[in-house]
């Protein structure tokens, strides 16, 4: 295919994970000229190239929840969920480019007007009317010079990454799952704690020093495991250098990770590791700063607001340590359904975009909860609605009415239900 070298649209959606999905679809569904634009070849962002699993989070959002299901549940095939997604994204009637990376950005007056892809047939432009960053790692509004901030408070720590796997050739009759820090504390494997196995492995150096944690996820496939267990710490994941350097400890830690399970865990003793994902998974780059930003106090307190796009989220604080092994805090706290103020989805200081997924305004605390895919997947619908309205009212995104957006995510859900 051929491409102007700039194409026009109402809507251009960046990044086709579970945020860019979600908004890709909404703005089309109501009835604006929609691209999705994605540099994978694949959609379903670090599901697919990440192999993260299961979707995590909770809303109060029949249209989040139905979408959710129409892309097989939570705990779906990742093999397929692609397809689910972009039959879904073109059925709404968006066009989707996949192998596009987006590279550049063109600022006139405060707002954002277009785009650059460094497409394979040679670079093009895009220009739409709202753009909505749906990149995790904030892409477009980096070019665009839209403030954020990274890291923790203090010294700038992200959470580390992971190479997740999965393994075969599990013995579903003698093996245990263990899904998080806390069940491994109660997880009985020959006698002792899961927990204490690790740890004991990781002391006499049979495990790298940063895996603490050896969470071993069902998935879709009986014989089967997703393994959340390797953390390559003090890495920025927007340095192309140390990305590489991840990539490689990462997956040489998996190996580890492997020879530790079939020597120390009944039932996993004739594992192989089945997949690798094509990407390191990044868990947390840059947040951009909104109207208004999420902080851990409305997490812990569950604070509800007028203003919400995003209802009732909920899921715990996952920090993984960006300093060390296990979790920063020792535990996940746990959060109580809280809302995501529209405001977290407007940049504060660009005109002509909106935020989706990973990238919305929120402290680090706030962010290890709303980054799970579930959540991230209904702040895409919210952008998707909100950039709909934009366009039809000839408004800017900011000037969006926050109560218009969920009446008409409302209504959608119903259709789609
Ligand atoms: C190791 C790990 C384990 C996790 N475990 C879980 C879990 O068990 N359950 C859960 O729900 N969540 C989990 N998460 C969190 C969750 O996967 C992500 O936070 C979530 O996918 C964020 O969704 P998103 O759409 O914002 O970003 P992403 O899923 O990262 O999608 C962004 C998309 O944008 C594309 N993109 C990026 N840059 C560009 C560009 N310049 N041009 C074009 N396209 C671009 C990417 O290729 C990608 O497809 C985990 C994350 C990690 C890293």
């Amino acid at each position: 295919m051929n491409h102007s070298t700039n194409q026009v649209y109402d809507v251009v959606v960046c990044g086709g994970g579970p945020a860019g999905i979600g908004a890709a679809m909404l703005a089309a569904r109501l009835g604006c000229r929609t691209l999705l634009l994605e540099r994978y070849g694949r959609l379903g962002g670090m599901a697919v190239s990440g192999l993260v699993q299961p979707v995590l989070g909770t809303v109060d959002s029949p249209l989040a929840n139905a979408i959710i299901a129409r892309l097989g549940g939570r705990r779906p095939d990742f093999e397929r969920f692609d397809l689910l997604a972009a039959d879904e994204v073109t059925g709404a009637g968006a066009t989707l480019l996949l192998h596009c990376p987006i590279s550049g950005a063109q600022v006139e007056d405060g707002c954002l007007r277009t785009i650059t892809v460094a497409g394979k047939s040679g670079p093009f432009t895009c220009q739409a009317k709202v753009f909505v960053d749906a990149t995790g790692d904030g892409d477009v509004a980096f070019a665009a010079g839209a403030e954020y901030e990274q890291g923790r408070p203090g010294d700038g720590l992200t959470q580390p990454m992971s190479i997740m796997f999965r393994i075969s050739g599990v013995d579903e009759s003698r093996a245990f799952r263990c899904g998080s820090e806390e069940e491994a504390r109660t997880c009985q494997v020959a006698g002792r704690t899961w927990h204490e196995i690790v740890t004991e492995g990781q002391a006499q150096g049979l495990l790298p020093a940063s895996v603490g944690i050896i969470r071993t996820y069902l998935t879709h496939r009986p014989g089967e495991r997703g393994v959340n267990a390797t953390q390559v710490n003090y890495v920025n994941g927007t340095s192309e250098a140390d990305l590489t350097r991840a990539e490689l400890e990462g997956r040489r830690q998996a190996f580890q990770v492997l020879d530790f399970l079939r020597t120390h865990a009944p039932g996993y003793e004739d594992a192989i590791i089945s997949a690798m994902p094509a990407v390191i998974g990044v868990r947390e780059t840059r947040r951009f700063r909104g109207i208004e930003q999420l902080v851990r106090e409305d997490l812990i307190t569950g604070r509800r607001r007028p203003d919400a796009v995003v209802k009732a989220a909920c899921f715990c604080i996952d920090i993984h340590n960006p300093d060390g092994s296990g979790q920063a805090e020792g535990f996940a706290a746990r959060a109580k359904p809280y809302d995501i103020p529209y405001g977290c989805l407007v940049p504060r200081d660009l005109d002509g975009l909106l935020l989706a997924g990973r990238c919305i305004s929120g402290t680090h605390d706030a962010h290890a909860s709303y980054r799970v895919m579930a959540i991230a997947l209904a702040t895409g619908a919210a952008a998707g609605t909100a950039a709909a309205i934009a366009c039809r009212d000839g408004v800017q995104p900011r000037q969006v009415d926050p109560p218009a957006v969920c009446q008409l995510l409302d209504a959608t859900g119903s259709a789609l239900r």
